[in-house]
C-alpha cells in the first residue's frame, strides 16, 4: 500500500509521524510505505509571524529541518507537486518525477492574496509571510500616531488574527508611550466582530474596554493609497495613518491549476476528509473547501482523524472513526494574557475572561508546537 502525502506543513508532517508509527509492521515488511512531498526543507511555526510582526521574536526561531521532525520511515522529498493525475494515480513533481498511489493526502497549505484587492498589498501590512511581518515591524516601530485602521478579508488563515493582531499593537503602542496619539479602528466583513458568535460578543466587551472603534459589515474593495483611504463594497470609506490587513486569502495555485477546487479549495468530506468523487484521494488543513477555521489545530486533529482511519484501512478494512471538526485556538488578549476557544461542528466557542497564566501557555506551545508536529502531542 504506498501512500504519498503532498505537503510538509501542520497537517502533512503530523499525518506522516502518526501513520509512521500506527503502521510499524508494515512499514517494517515492506507491505507498507510513506513518501512525503514538499515544497521546502523547512518547516514554519506560522504562528509565531504575530510575534515577529512587533520585534517579539526574530525570524529565524520559526524554522525547523523538516526531516528532523519526521519518522525515520517516511521517504521525504523536497520536489513541489505541479501535476496531479488523479485518474492515473499519480503525481508529477519539479523535478519530473512520476511518484504512483494507492493513497493519496492533499496538504498543501493556503497563502494570502492581497493583490486581490486593488492597493492593498502596496499599502497596508500584515504578518502573513517572513517577509510582510518584518516589513510591518519596521512599519509599526516608526510609527508616530494616527489612525489604524484593521481591515479584514474572507476567507483568511487563523480564525484569531484580527483580534490578536488588534490588541497586540495596542499594546507595542502603550509600551511605546504613543497610545494617547493613536486612534484604532476596527472593521469586519460581516455583521458582527468575529465570525464566531460568542467570540464576537466577548470582542464586544474587550474592545469597548479599551476604547478600539468598531465597523461591522465592512468588505475590502480598494485602497486609494495617494489619498489613504480604504473603501468599502458597502459605499462606505475610512481615513487611515496606518493600515492592517487581514488578507483575503486563496489555496495554493497548483490546485487551481490542476482545477481541484475554486479560488484552490479543494471539496472535501466533512467527516472523512476525502475529496469529492475520490475515494483514495484525501485533504488536510487549510486547503479544504470546508466552512471551518483555517487554523493549525485543525490541520492537526483532522491528521489524528485521518492517521486513524487510513491506518484501519489498511489493517482491517474498514474505517474507524470521524472527524468532528474540532478547533482549538489561542487568543492573545494584550497585556502578557490570552484566552481561547475550542469547539467542533455541533459546539460553539465559550470564551473565557483572559488571564496571565493561559498566555503563558501560549508562550510555552510555541515550543511545545514541534513536540505536535513529531505526533508527540
Ligand atoms: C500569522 C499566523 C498566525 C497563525 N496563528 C495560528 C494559531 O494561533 N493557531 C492555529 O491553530 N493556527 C494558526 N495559524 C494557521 C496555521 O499556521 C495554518 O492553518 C496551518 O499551518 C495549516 O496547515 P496545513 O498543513 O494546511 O498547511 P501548511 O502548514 O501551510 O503547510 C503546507 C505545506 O505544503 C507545502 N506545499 C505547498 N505547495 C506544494 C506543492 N506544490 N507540492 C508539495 N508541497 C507543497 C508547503 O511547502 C508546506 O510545507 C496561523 C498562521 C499565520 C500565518
Amino acid at each position: 500500500m504506498k501512500i504519498v502525502i503532498v505537503g510538509g506543513g501542520t497537517g502533512g508532517t503530523i499525518l506522516g509521524n502518526h501513520l509512521a508509527r500506527r503502521l510499524k509492521p508494515e512499514l517494517k515488511q515492506g507491505k507498507a510505505s510513506i513518501t512525503l512531498l514538499s515544497a521546502s526543507e523547512r518547516h514554519m511555526y506560522q504562528p509565531g509571524l504575530l510575534y515577529v510582526s512587533i520585534g517579539r521574536m526574530m525570524p529565524d526561531q520559526l524554522y525547523r529541518e523538516e526531516a528532523s521532525l519526521l519518522e525515520p520511515a517516511i521517504e521525504f522529498k523536497v520536489d513541489p507537486v505541479e501535476e496531479f493525475l488523479l485518474d492515473q494515480n499519480k503525481v508529477k513533481t519539479k523535478s519530473g518525477r512520476e511518484v504512483s498511489y494507492d493513497i493519496l493526502v492533499i496538504a498543501t497549505g493556503s497563502r494570502s492574496a492581497p493583490e486581490t484587492i486593488p492597493g492593498l498589498a502596496e499599502n497596508s501590512v500584515n504578518c502573513y509571510t517572513e517577509t510582510d511581518a518584518v516589513d510591518m515591524f519596521r512599519t509599526v516601530k516608526n510609527f508616530s500616531g494616527g489612525t489604524v485602521v484593521i481591515a479584514v478579508g474572507l476567507p483568511h488563515k487563523c480564525p484569531m488574527i484580527p483580534l490578536e493582531v488588534t490588541f497586540v499593537l495596542h499594546d507595542y503602542f502603550q509600551d511605546r508611550g504613543i497610545l494617547d496619539k493613536v486612534k484604532f479602528q476596527y472593521t469586519y466583513p460581516i455583521g458582527r466582530l468575529h465570525s464566531l458568535a460568542p467570540l464576537a460578543e466577548w470582542t464586544r466587551g474587550e474592545f469597548a474596554r479599551l476604547g478600539i472603534e468598531t465597523e461591522t459589515l465592512f468588505n475590502m474593495k480598494e485602497v486609494d493609497g495617494a489619498n489613504h483611504i480604504i473603501h468599502s463594497e458597502e459605499g462606505t470609506q475610512k481615513p487611515y495613518d496606518l493600515l492592517v490587513a487581514v488578507p483575503p486569502h486563496r489555496g495554493m495555485e497548483v490546485i487551481e491549476k490542476n482545477k481541484l477546487g475554486q479560488n484552490g479549495w479543494i471539496p472535501t468530506d466533512r467527516h472523512s476528509l476525502s475529496m469529492a468523487g475520490r475515494d483514495n484521494v484525501y485533504v488536510l488543513g487549510d486547503t479544504t473547501n470546508l466552512p471551518i477555521s483555517k487554523a493549525g489545530s485543525t490541520a492537526h486533529y483532522e491528521a489524528e482523524a485521518l492517521a486513524e482511519n487510513l491506518a484501519a484501512l489498511i489493517k482491517l478494512g474498514e474505517s474507524v472513526t470521524q472527524y468532528d471538526g474540532k478547533v482549538f485556538c489561542f487568543i492573545e488578549a494584550g497585556k502578557d494574557r490570552a484566552t481561547y476557544a475550542m469547539f467542533d461542528y455541533d459546539h460553539p466557542p465559550e470564551p473565557r475572561a483572559p488571564n496571565k497564566a493561559i498566555h503563558r501557555f501560549k508562550m510555552a506551545y510555541n515550543q511545545l508546537y514541534w513536540a505536535s508536529a513529531r505526533g508527540l502531542l
